[in-house]
């Protein structure tokens, strides 16, 4: 068998191009603002890249950036001032934050309504409880993946490797609201190729370069790739050895070019979705 190959990169086309055309008939422009704190190179990176996309899709986009020496008491004042300040809808404090801030505390003190990574502990619980109206964007971005590839999720054996509150989890929880029989491993689990054998979709979320073998991999098995690794000889590469694990799978996505492009659509798609809900 040879893979389909999931193009992440046009899937988040077309949705960022869908938000677009939503967002292009609401009565404001749903303002997304997103805080960076300290000078980390690859963060600049991304939220440079969030700012451009939300631009590109109607939204506002603001940037507070601040220096790393920020107090802990700075960013909590500033918080409280977004929470309240009626134009913004979505609030992202960029991770990792620098040494000295509790990073727990922060993502707390933001308002669950304007909660657009979903990492608040109100959104966490109900995305628990499967009601969630703002979850984890790189999560929401596997399960349209897994709708796109048209992948039946109902009684079927899924497995995710890793068990991060930003990725793991909230996939595992995910998929479980879709009726998947879901396993969850991560460093501590024994025999985790058979444990993959056995599942009919894999999400592969470890940061660990191509880990996944290709005889880890049922045949038809659906593969969706999380990580993004730099390997030995300095390629992206992800969780998954590609080539291999595509000789097995039914489809897999591509690093890059897969899940990444999805992340920020899907963050896109939660400013929209706070937007409405609060505005409404
Ligand atoms: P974390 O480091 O927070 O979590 C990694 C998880 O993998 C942990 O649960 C860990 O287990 C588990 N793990 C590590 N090594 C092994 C192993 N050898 N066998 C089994 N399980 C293992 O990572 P994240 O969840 O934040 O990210 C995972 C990957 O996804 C990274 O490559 C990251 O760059 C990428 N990523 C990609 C995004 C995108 O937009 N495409 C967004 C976010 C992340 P334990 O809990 O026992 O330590």
């Amino acid at each position: 068998m040879t893979a389909r190959l999931l193009d992440g990169k046009a899937l988040a086309a077309t949705l960022r191009a869908t938000l677009a055309a939503r967002v292009a008939t609401l009565p404001y422009r749903p303002c997304l603002t997103v805080v960076l704190v300290g000078d980390d190179p690859a963060s600049a990176v991304y939220v440079r890249s969030k700012d451009r996309a939300a631009r590109e899709a109607g939204l506002e986009a603001r940037t507070i950036r601040l220096p790393a020496d920020t107090s802990m008491a700075t960013l909590l004042a500033l918080i409280a001032t977004l929470n309240t300040d009626p134009e913004v809808d979505g609030i992202l404090v960029q991770l990792p934050l620098p040494p000295g801030i509790d990073a727990a505390a922060i993502l707390q003190a933001i308002d669950p309504a304007k909660d657009v990574d979903g990492f608040h502990p109100v959104n966490v619980g109900r995305l628990a409880e499967g009601n969630a109206l703002l979850a984890p964007c790189t999560p929401r971005g596997v399960m349209k993946l897994l709708a796109h590839a048209d992948v039946k999720l109902a009684g079927a054996r899924a497995i995710v490797l890793g068990r991060s509150a930003i990725v793991g989890k909230p996939v595992a929880a995910m998929l479980l609201a879709a009726n998947a029989t879901v396993t969850i491993a991560h460093s501590r689990t024994r025999d985790l190729a058979v444990e993959c054998r056995r599942a009919e979709v894999i999400v592969a979320a470890v940061g660990r370069a191509e880990m996944v073998r290709g005889d880890w991999v049922a045949d038809g098995a659906a593969v969706i790739d999380v990580g993004i690794n730099r390997s030995a000889d300095g390629r992206l590469v992800g969780d998954c050895a590609t080539a291999e694990c595509a000789t097995h799978a039914s489809v897999i996505t591509p690093v890059p070019g897969g899940v990444g492009p999805m992340t920020i659509a899907c963050l896109l798609e939660n400013t929209v979705l706070a937007a409405e809900a609060r505005r409404k």
